[in-house]
């Protein structure tokens, strides 16, 4: 089961000039690495949620 987290983020496809997948977040499209740290540090921080 995905992390509760990914329910905020919507997965994008790949990005040729990043390496890793990106996720975007649904309530201010600010896109960030696929990575549950990545994830949980950018959505405490999130103003629009
Ligand atoms: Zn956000």
């Amino acid at each position: 089961m995905p992390d509760p987290i990914w329910v905020h983020f919507t997965q994008l496809e790949h990005i040729i000039r990043f390496k890793q997948k990106r996720r975007e977040c649904n309530y201010c499209q600010q896109q960030i690495n696929n990575a549950l740290r990545a994830a949980y540090i950018y959505f405490r921080n999130c103003e629009q949620h």
